[in-house]
Protein backbone atom coordinates (compact mmCIF):
# COMPACT_ATOMS: atom_id res chain seq x y z
CA UNK A 1 0.00 0.00 0.00
CA UNK A 2 1.12 3.59 -0.31
CA UNK A 3 0.24 7.19 0.43
CA UNK A 4 -1.30 9.34 -2.68
CA UNK A 5 -1.60 13.10 -2.74
CA UNK A 6 -5.08 13.99 -2.61
CA UNK A 7 -6.92 16.52 -4.92
CA UNK A 8 -8.08 19.35 -3.71
CA UNK A 9 -10.78 21.84 -5.08
CA UNK A 10 -10.53 24.03 -7.37
CA UNK A 11 -9.31 21.31 -9.68
CA UNK A 12 -10.86 20.32 -12.84
CA UNK A 13 -10.35 16.56 -12.58
CA UNK A 14 -13.15 16.64 -9.45
CA UNK A 15 -15.53 17.91 -11.62
CA UNK A 16 -14.72 15.13 -14.07
CA UNK A 17 -17.14 11.89 -14.24
CA UNK A 18 -15.36 8.48 -13.55
CA UNK A 19 -15.83 5.47 -15.66
CA UNK A 20 -16.76 1.78 -14.17
CA UNK A 21 -14.21 -0.55 -14.32
CA UNK A 22 -14.76 -3.55 -16.25
CA UNK A 23 -13.23 -6.10 -13.77
CA UNK A 24 -11.69 -6.84 -10.41
CA UNK A 25 -8.26 -7.46 -11.18
CA UNK A 26 -4.99 -7.08 -8.48
CA UNK A 27 -4.44 -3.60 -10.15
CA UNK A 28 -7.65 -2.53 -8.73
CA UNK A 29 -7.13 -4.16 -5.61
CA UNK A 30 -4.05 -2.14 -5.25
CA UNK A 31 -5.56 1.04 -6.23
CA UNK A 32 -8.19 0.05 -3.41
CA UNK A 33 -5.57 -0.32 -0.78
CA UNK A 34 -3.97 2.73 -1.68
CA UNK A 35 -6.87 4.68 -1.40
CA UNK A 36 -7.41 3.16 2.19
CA UNK A 37 -4.12 4.02 3.34
CA UNK A 38 -4.46 7.47 2.16
CA UNK A 39 -7.94 8.12 3.80
CA UNK A 40 -7.03 6.67 6.91
CA UNK A 41 -3.69 8.64 6.61
CA UNK A 42 -5.62 11.92 6.61
CA UNK A 43 -7.86 10.98 8.38
CA UNK A 44 -11.05 10.45 6.89
CA UNK A 45 -14.47 8.63 6.39
CA UNK A 46 -14.86 7.82 2.60
CA UNK A 47 -12.94 9.00 -0.18
CA UNK A 48 -13.08 7.97 -3.40
CA UNK A 49 -10.82 7.11 -6.58
CA UNK A 50 -10.96 10.91 -8.29
CA UNK A 51 -9.81 12.36 -4.95
CA UNK A 52 -6.33 10.72 -5.79
CA UNK A 53 -6.52 11.66 -9.60
CA UNK A 54 -8.06 8.20 -10.85
CA UNK A 55 -11.26 8.65 -12.67
CA UNK A 56 -12.63 5.01 -11.99
CA UNK A 57 -15.83 4.37 -9.90
CA UNK A 58 -14.18 2.88 -6.71
CA UNK A 59 -15.16 4.50 -3.29
CA UNK A 60 -13.73 3.34 0.06
CA UNK A 61 -15.46 3.73 3.54
CA UNK A 62 -15.05 3.60 7.20
CA UNK A 63 -16.94 5.33 9.47
CA UNK A 64 -16.21 2.97 12.62
CA UNK A 65 -15.16 5.08 15.55
CA UNK A 66 -11.33 5.35 16.68
CA UNK A 67 -11.87 3.26 19.78
CA UNK A 68 -13.55 0.61 17.68
CA UNK A 69 -12.18 -1.85 15.22
CA UNK A 70 -11.63 -0.63 11.78
CA UNK A 71 -14.06 -1.72 9.31
CA UNK A 72 -13.39 -0.65 5.67
CA UNK A 73 -15.42 -1.23 2.95
CA UNK A 74 -14.71 -1.08 -1.29
CA UNK A 75 -17.21 -0.23 -3.50
CA UNK A 76 -17.13 -0.85 -7.18
CA UNK A 77 -19.31 0.47 -9.73
CA UNK A 78 -22.11 1.58 -6.82
CA UNK A 79 -24.88 2.24 -8.26
CA UNK A 80 -27.76 4.32 -5.71
CA UNK A 81 -30.85 1.97 -6.53
CA UNK A 82 -33.25 3.91 -4.07
CA UNK A 83 -33.42 6.86 -1.98
CA UNK A 84 -35.51 7.62 1.03
CA UNK A 85 -38.28 10.57 0.58
CA UNK A 86 -37.32 11.20 4.24
CA UNK A 87 -34.18 13.75 4.91
CA UNK A 88 -31.56 14.19 6.98
CA UNK A 89 -28.97 16.89 7.45
CA UNK A 90 -25.23 15.74 8.68
CA UNK A 91 -22.47 18.32 8.77
CA UNK A 92 -20.06 17.66 6.02
CA UNK A 93 -16.57 18.22 5.13
CA UNK A 94 -14.60 16.24 2.63
CA UNK A 95 -10.83 15.94 2.00
CA UNK A 96 -10.75 17.46 -1.34
CA UNK A 97 -12.27 20.50 0.68
CA UNK A 98 -10.16 20.55 4.24
CA UNK A 99 -11.28 22.73 6.65
CA UNK A 100 -14.34 23.31 5.24
CA UNK A 101 -18.29 22.16 6.64
CA UNK A 102 -21.74 22.62 5.52
CA UNK A 103 -24.70 20.74 7.04
CA UNK A 104 -26.33 19.19 4.31
CA UNK A 105 -29.74 17.77 4.05
CA UNK A 106 -29.67 14.34 1.73
CA UNK A 107 -32.09 11.18 1.77
CA UNK A 108 -31.82 9.52 5.52
CA UNK A 109 -31.50 6.34 3.75
CA UNK A 110 -30.22 4.54 0.26
CA UNK A 111 -30.17 1.25 -1.58
CA UNK A 112 -27.21 0.31 -3.29
CA UNK A 113 -25.59 -1.98 -5.62
CA UNK A 114 -22.05 -2.58 -6.15
CA UNK A 115 -19.38 -4.68 -6.39
CA UNK A 116 -17.05 -6.21 -4.01
CA UNK A 117 -13.43 -5.87 -3.05
CA UNK A 118 -13.05 -9.95 -4.19
CA UNK A 119 -15.40 -8.92 -7.33
CA UNK A 120 -18.52 -10.42 -5.98
CA UNK A 121 -21.83 -8.00 -6.68
CA UNK A 122 -23.83 -7.13 -3.81
CA UNK A 123 -26.11 -4.84 -1.99
CA UNK A 124 -26.22 -2.65 0.76
CA UNK A 125 -29.14 -1.03 2.99
CA UNK A 126 -27.80 2.54 3.98
CA UNK A 127 -29.38 4.57 7.16
CA UNK A 128 -27.78 7.35 8.86
CA UNK A 129 -23.89 8.46 8.73
CA UNK A 130 -23.25 5.06 6.37
CA UNK A 131 -26.44 6.77 3.49
CA UNK A 132 -24.90 10.06 3.79
CA UNK A 133 -21.36 9.23 3.20
CA UNK A 134 -22.51 6.99 0.57
CA UNK A 135 -24.03 9.56 -1.37
CA UNK A 136 -21.50 11.93 -0.62
CA UNK A 137 -18.92 9.90 -2.65
CA UNK A 138 -20.96 8.64 -5.48
CA UNK A 139 -21.67 12.44 -5.75
CA UNK A 140 -17.64 12.37 -6.03
CA UNK A 141 -17.84 9.65 -8.97
CA UNK A 142 -20.26 12.15 -10.70
CA UNK A 143 -18.10 15.06 -11.05
CA UNK A 144 -20.30 16.60 -7.98
CA UNK A 145 -19.12 17.97 -4.37
CA UNK A 146 -21.48 18.77 -1.28
CA UNK A 147 -20.82 22.72 -1.93
CA UNK A 148 -22.93 22.30 -5.05
CA UNK A 149 -25.74 22.13 -2.36
CA UNK A 150 -25.11 26.06 -1.13
CA UNK A 151 -26.20 28.88 -2.35
CA UNK A 152 -23.55 30.05 -4.75
CA UNK A 153 -22.81 32.84 -2.23
CA UNK A 154 -21.61 30.21 -0.03
CA UNK A 155 -20.01 27.88 -2.60
CA UNK A 156 -17.84 31.00 -4.09
CA UNK A 157 -16.80 31.87 -0.57
CA UNK A 158 -15.39 28.14 0.12
CA UNK A 159 -14.03 28.18 -3.23
CA UNK A 160 -12.05 31.57 -3.09
CA UNK A 161 -10.70 30.75 0.57
CA UNK A 162 -9.57 27.15 -1.14
CA UNK A 163 -7.57 29.16 -3.91
CA UNK A 164 -5.72 31.50 -1.25
CA UNK A 165 -4.99 28.07 0.94
CA UNK A 166 -3.70 26.41 -1.83
CA UNK A 167 -1.63 29.43 -2.90
CA UNK A 168 -0.61 29.47 0.73
CA UNK A 169 0.44 25.78 0.59
CA UNK A 170 2.33 26.54 -2.95
CA UNK A 171 4.57 29.06 -1.14
CA UNK A 172 5.81 26.86 1.66
CA UNK A 173 6.73 24.19 -0.84
CA UNK A 174 8.49 26.06 -3.23
ZN1 LIG B 1 -15.60 14.28 -0.41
Amino acid sequence: MSKKKIVIEPDPILRKKSLPFEKVDSEVKTLLNDMLETMYEAPGIGLAAVQIGILKRAIVIDISKEDEKKNPIFLINPTIRFKSDKRSIYEEGCLSLPGHFAKIERPAECDLDYIDYDGKKRNLKAKGLMATCIQHEVDHLNGVLFIDYLSKLKKDMIIKKLVKQKKEINKIVL
